[in-house]
């Protein structure tokens, strides 16, 4: 389907301000299968404030593709270090593994088996093909689903996006002919310093004419954080994290026993927070970060990193 006249002039307006305003990182402009997929597995669940730092350090322990592939997996969980969902440098990993034997170290081109791949969403294997293969491809996360809804629908709550479904559809009727790539990274950029999720700033928006929900948009908005399940009053991903920083630094024998580490990682090791943490173990174990040896109670069961 054709674009309309509304949808040509912001796509427009947003390639000229991407061309003024839009950011620069080390991801940007290269064509290296392998350091883009990083990069895309670092920024899924992480602010590219955070993964500038990281990025680099993990590249140089891991160069390429293979020298990935072939690390322990205990090995590229410490070289994760600092950069948070540890089940992410789990699936990076398998995922080397993976593309090593079945495609001997070339990330693949197309769709189908970039899905099939661990770690691997539509956003992700678009990101990937757009970035790595210049391919027509259109690229919708949260951000540019927050970014498109406000433009194109008038939205009776701030917080309301449209379907994810709608969305893709018009992602990809919005996608230029060129500058696929610089289109994609347009949005991207104009999601996180102009069209905030918290406070979009209307007034030094380049597509404010068009934009059907400005009228409604231009007060102060107020989210609420996700509740999130917590022991202690601190939520379970950062128990998680500290879970996989305290087994990293063992030394002698790499592995603990289960309470002992409960008591290391919680303020409280209540009888009630012990079945909590026994709960937090087994999420760790089945993402893959963690072994578990023994059975029954705490006590009996040793705890390493997997
Ligand atoms: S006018 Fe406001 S709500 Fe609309 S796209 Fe621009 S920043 Fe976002």
């Amino acid at each position: 389907m054709r674009k309309n006249n509304k949808q040509r002039s912001i796509v427009k307006s947003l390639l000229a301000w991407y061309k003024r305003h839009g950011r620069t990182f080390p991801w940007r402009g290269i064509s290296n299968p392998y350091r883009i997929l990083v990069s895309e597995i670092m920024l899924q669940q992480t602010q590219a404030s955070r993964v500038l730092d990281k990025y680099p350090v993990f590249l140089k322990r891991f160069p390429s593709l293979r020298s990935l592939a072939t690390a322990t997996q205990r090995d590229v969980v410490i070289a994760w270090k600092g950069m948070g969902y540890n089940n992410r440098a789990v699936r990076l990993h398998r995922l080397a593994r993976i593309v090593l034997s079945k495609y001997g170290g070339r990330i693949p081109a197309d769709y189908d088996s970039l899905i099939a791949l661990p770690g691997i969403g539509r956003y992700t294997a678009n990101a990937i093909l757009s970035s790595a293969f210049g391919q027509r491809c259109a690229i919708v996360d949260v951000n540019v689903q927050r970014v498109l809804s406000r433009m194109f629908w008038k939205l009776d709550s701030p917080r309301e996006m449209r379907a994810a479904k709608e969305i893709w559809q018009l992602a990809e009727r919005l996608l230029p002919r060129n500058n696929v790539y610089d289109w994609n990274q347009a949005l991207m950029d104009f999601g996180a310093t102009v069209c905030t999720s918290r406070k979009p700033d209307c007034n030094k928006c380049p597509v404010a004419q068009a934009c059907t929900s400005k009228k409604f948009m231009s007060r102060t908005i107020v989210l609420k954080r996700k509740s999130e399940k917590k022991i202690d009053g601190i939520p379970n991903r950062l128990h998680r994290g500290n879970v996989v920083r305290h087994l990293r630094n063992l030394k002698s024998s790499r592995t603990i026993r289960a309470d002992i580490l409960g008591k290391r990682i919680l303020r409280n090791f209540s009888q009630r927070n012990e079945k909590r943490f026994a709960a937090l173990l087994l999420g760790l174990e089945k993402d893959g970060l963690i072994q578990l040896r023994g059975n029954g109670t705490l006590t009996s069961r040793r705890v390493s990193l997997a």
